[in-house]
């Protein structure tokens, strides 16, 4: 079997290697104060910045998930005040769990063809402005170059970024923001159970304003923490030992960049010129996701290409939410193979 799932998805090939490894050289067993998993952390934090070219001055935080971290921006960074941008379902999730917390959050909705206009995208101050930058959901996204006007344009706020299925898969500008997110079932190839979340020195020196200290996870006690490299709870030291050895042997990320965005293409030819029956939902290429393809088709073709690519060993990702019965979903990441993808288009091939 293959995944294409948009995350849990495929792992890479070597995971169960890595994972012999931590078990020899006795990583399950470590205690999480420890030299050796401090040895494991600064190594692993290193070579993400390093690979994804994250600003040194940032920090790194291994926490549980992508959902935990709108939980810690909402309790930690945001004060009152926020806007959300989002233009799909977790964009609108995340936007409601902050809503929950933080009552005063506001909502800017905008059409999942529409590129967004930053010259339109000027708030009166508030903290924080959160986007989706990959909005996994519709398979769309929010460039670079938009994100950085929009920080021009607002100044005196902070960015939160969740880049859940695009971190580590395209080149993201960290500096552009201050907060970004993701966890490591989509791009990173690993399985599901570790979030990273990326502060700037700016985020944290808000954090010290809103001085939130009520929680495990509460920003500013993560950070002291990190500080020498450990966590506030006993964490899936594993998982870590599993990063480090991904992101040791994974290329720079202009590299993995050039190699997703090389990928899409071909796959834009396969459904933009090949074919009828199946389409990109997403009509504007400007907008498109470089990482998620989602696909249109009839409800009845949806579940015959479904059902039959499961029996070829292929599993293809369900459409999400509203968009459930009309689409599927199809994930350009990292670790899915050149061959694989030829055979996903191979299969494809009788349907269009
Ligand atoms: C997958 C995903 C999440 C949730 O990730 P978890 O690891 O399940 O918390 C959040 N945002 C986006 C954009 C995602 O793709």
């Amino acid at each position: 079997m293959v995944s294409f799932y948009p995350g849990p998805s495929r792992v890479y090939t070597k995971v169960p290697l890595y994972l012999k490894d931590a078990y020899a050289q006795g990583i399950m067993s470590i205690n999480h104060r420890s030299e050796e998993f401090v040895a494991i952390s600064k190594k692993t934090v290193t070579l993400l910045k390093d690979k994804l070219n994250i600003p040194k001055s940032y920090s790194i935080y291994f926490v549980s998930s992508a959902t935990e971290c709108w939980e810690i921006i909402a309790q930690s960074v945001i004060e009152k005040e926020g806007v959300h941008i989002y233009n799909g379902a977790f964009g609108e999730k995340w936007f409601q769990y902050t809503k929950k917390l933080k009552p005063t959050v506001k909502s800017f909705i905008f059409d999942r063809e529409e590129e967004l206009i930053p010259d339109k995208l000027m708030f009166n101050t508030p903290e924080v402005i959160c986007f989706t930058q990959n909005e996994t959901a519709n398979g769309t996204q929010v460039k670079n170059e938009i994100i950085q006007s929009v920080r021009k344009n607002n100044p005196n706020s902070l960015l939160a970024v969740d880049a859940t299925s695009s971190m580590g898969g395209v080149a993201l500008n960290f500096a552009a923001a201050d907060i970004w997110f993701a966890s490591v079932q989509k791009c990173f190839g690993l399985p599901a159970g570790l979030g990273l979340l990326v502060c700037s020195p700016k985020a944290l020196e808000h954090a010290r304003s809103v001085n939130d200290r009520k929680h495990y996870n509460s920003l500013l006690f993560l950070d002291d923490m990190m500080k020498s490299w450990q966590t506030s709870y006993t964490l899936n030291v594993v998982e870590i030992y599993l990063l480090l050895r991904v992101m040791e042997s994974v290329k720079p990320i202009d590299s993995v960049h050039k190699t997703i965005i090389n990928r899409h293409q071909k796959w834009e030819a396969f459904f933009d010129t090949k074919s009828e029956q199946l389409n990109f939902l997403i009509k504007n290429k400007a907008v498109r996701s470089h990482t998620v393809l989602t696909i249109e088709a009839k409800p009845a073709v949806v579940e015959k290409v479904k059902t039959r690519a499961k029996q070829a060993g292929i599993i293809l990702g369900e459409g999400y939410g509203e968009l459930k019965s009309s689409t599927f979903r199809i994930a350009n990441f990292p670790a899915i193979q050149r061959k694989e993808i030829a055979l996903l288009m191979d299969f494809l091939h009788d349907f269009i």
